[in-house]
């Protein structure tokens, strides 16, 4: 599932590609993935891209003199988006790509891709259908945006109060950290190891962690995200025609899918258990 580093780094591909620029066509494949929207079609074919935003893994999508227009993308569990350039290069990301999610776009899994006029096409491939590319107007964005927290590596996160919101819930301290109304952007991956840098159980509770261990939390979330996206994420690949490279914070897991390996720290087996209906990664002895 594609966690917030390699959405920032689809957005980041997508900004060159798309700002500016404007939709001259869009083709449905599946309605659901647009909300069974059937003037989206007449609604946006004209418009002029004016940026792309994200909040958590939110892409926002704004107009050019539409301030009451947006297009919401979220790739959930399977999305990834894919752009061709007017030479048939393609590049992309999201959810783990393979030869076939690029070859004879689009494909089964397009849902729905969009022309611009300098030749880009977008394609969307959503194999389990979960993620969506929908419109909204202005005040449905601004609900939306208000329903996450801030991230933990933006200017306006306060590590104080996080700590203090973190310290009064009863849940297990990965489950309040993947409640996105509390700190956006932490998802299951860098929930495990931040946690395993900060040697706190993924199980205890979030009220029994001390305020420097919150305190803690927020900088190694903060230090994870942000090495994460410069190395674009752990599932992030660019492609030229077939020939893939994958560009990859896979490399520098210490618990997530080490299950069964030695603990990098101390050379105990890492342990592998389910917390919040996740798979959950740690060290039994670093972490307490
Ligand atoms: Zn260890």
């Amino acid at each position: 599932m594609p966690e917030l580093p390699e959405v920032e780094t689809v957005r980041r591909q997508m900004l060159p590609l798309m700002t500016d620029s404007t939709i001259t066509g869009i083709e449905v494949f599946h309605a659901k993935t647009v909300a069974y929207d059937s003037g989206i079609e007449d609604a946006l074919v004209g418009l002029t891209i004016q940026s792309i935003d994200r909040i958590g893994k939110l892409l926002i999508v704004s107009f050019l003199d539409h301030p009451d227009q947006f297009l919401l993308i979220h790739l959930k569990m399977t999305g990834q988006i894919l752009f061709t350039d007017k030479n048939k290069r393609i590049s992309g990301g999201g959810h783990t790509l393979t030869a076939t999610d690029v070859s004879d776009l689009p494909h089964k899994h397009t849902r729905v891709s969009f022309t611009l006029h300098t030749g880009v096409t977008i394609y969307f491939n959503d194999m389990r259908l979960f993620g969506y590319c929908k419109r909204a107007n202005a005040r449905e964005t601004e609900c939306i945006r208000a329903t996450f927290g801030p991230e933990p590596h933006s200017p306006d996160f306060d590590p104080i109060t996080f700590a203090k919101k973190l310290r009064r819930r009863k849940t297990p301290i990965k489950a309040a950290l993947l409640d996105q109304t509390l700190i956006a952007g932490l998802g299951n991956i860098y929930v495990d190891e931040v946690l395993f840098r900060v040697g706190v159980r993924p199980t205890r509770r979030a009220d029994r962690v001390l305020k420097r261990e919150a305190l803690a939390i927020a900088q190694a979330a903060s230090e994870i995200l942000t090495a994460a996206i410069a190395v674009g994420g752990t599932t992030f690949q660019h492609f030229t025609d077939t020939g893939g490279q994958a560009g990859n914070y896979t490399d520098y897991l210490k618990v997530f899918g080490q299950q069964g390996t030695p603990c990098p720290e101390c050379g105990r087996i890492i342990e592998k258990t389910r917390v919040a209906g996740r798979g959950t990664h740690y060290c039994p002895d670093c972490q307490r």
